[in-house]
């Protein structure tokens, strides 16, 4: 049997791989999803996987737990900042380097913000002191998996 790649949420990395029976396993408890498939093939009611993806609650969980800490994605960002704009408030769809990765900004949770479109683009290369776009929350690293993720999907 072959096996299939397991990437983490998002695609960007693969972080194992499992024979075809545990993959399918992990479409059926729903933990994944299949990323790329074998075309025109099946496996019982599924496409049979080349790939499959880690929905981001487990992805987030499985690094937690490796690693003791939470993952810094955009999806885990916007969550701690509850999907407001750090710099107006308003709805926020984007991710911000406070002090902007051209300029040796860490992806990190204290440097990483939720942001609106318009203020990202309005912020561009810059410092929330150059832009005169001062920040209304002091950004930091979550606690716990449950601060993000109280329920279980
Ligand atoms: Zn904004």
């Amino acid at each position: 049997m072959s096996e299939v790649l397991v990437l983490n949420a998002g695609g960007t990395e693969v972080l194992q791989r499992v024979s075809l029976k545990h993959a399918i396993g992990m479409l059926y408890r729903q933990v994944a999803r299949v990323r790329e498939q074998v075309p025109g093939e099946t496996f019982g009611p599924y496409p049979l996987p080349k790939s499959i993806e880690l929905v981001k609650y487990i992805y987030t969980r499985w690094v937690w737990e490796a690693t003791g800490r939470m993952p810094c994605t955009r999806e885990n960002v916007l969550r701690r900042d509850c999907h407001r704009c750090a710099y107006c408030g308003r709805s926020a769809t984007t991710v911000d380097h406070v002090l902007p990765r051209s300029r040796g900004g860490k992806n990190s949770w204290t440097n990483c913000v939720a942001a609106c479109y318009t203020c990202n683009q309005r912020k561009a290369n810059r410092t929330p002191t150059e832009a005169g776009m001062p920040l209304k929350i002091t950004p930091r690293q979550p606690n716990s998996i449950a601060e993000l993720w109280p329920r279980r999907m």
